[in-house]
């Protein structure tokens, strides 16, 4: 039951100088850093992470271009985030994918406001601020995309007997 997941600081959390920020919202929720740097992403990488069938069939090719250029040749704050059924309450403190809707107390709710209407009709992508891991299967899939085995790190944090046990 304990789960990695990958988390981006988006573009656009980086240059608004929200990362300390974001990166708190997971630690005090006694979610554990398991990995964590500066990426400047290439349009490879950008590709491989945004699948293309996937996005292309949930939200259309448009969107898929407009993902790749949001984040391509841009910094990025790349995390493995470790902790009890992680997956879910990660994306759960992420807030909606889209900010209009996102409920003030998640991060795209508190720091975040764009909509789906205006940023299509700027031909952007939503402005979102993090990237959250969808499921376990995307977990897997994404988390080797940005870091190799030797960046993940084990330890134990000093509260994890209280939660853990043994
Ligand atoms: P997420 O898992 O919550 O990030 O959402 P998705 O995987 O469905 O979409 C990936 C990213 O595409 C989102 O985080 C947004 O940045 C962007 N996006 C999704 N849907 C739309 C849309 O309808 N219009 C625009 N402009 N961007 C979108
Ligand atoms: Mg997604």
């Amino acid at each position: 039951m304990i789960e990695r997941t990958l988390i981006l600081v988006k573009p656009d959390g980086v240059a608004r100088g929200l990362v300390g920020e974001i990166v708190s919202r997971f630690e005090q929720r006694g979610l554990k850093i398991g990995a964590i740097k500066l990426v400047r992403v290439p349009e490879s990488l950008a590709k491989k992470h945004y699948d293309y069938d996937d996005i292309v069939k949930r939200r259309g090719e448009l969107v898929w271009k407009k993902l790749v250029k949001y984040v391509t040749n841009q910094v990025v704050v790349a995390l493995v985030i470790e902790g009890v059924e992680a997956i879910a309450l990660v994306r759960k403190i992420c807030g909606e994918t889209e900010p209009k809707a996102a409920l003030p107390g998640t991060i795209r709710g508190d720091f975040a406001h764009h909509s789906f209407k205006y940023a299509d009709s700027k031909d952007l992508a939503v402005t979102n601020l993090v990237h959250a891991s969808s499921d376990a299967k995307d977990a897997e899939r994404e988390i080797p995309l940005w870091f190799e085995k030797d960046e993940i790190i084990s330890y134990k944090r000093s509260d994890e007997a209280f939660h853990y046990g043994e």
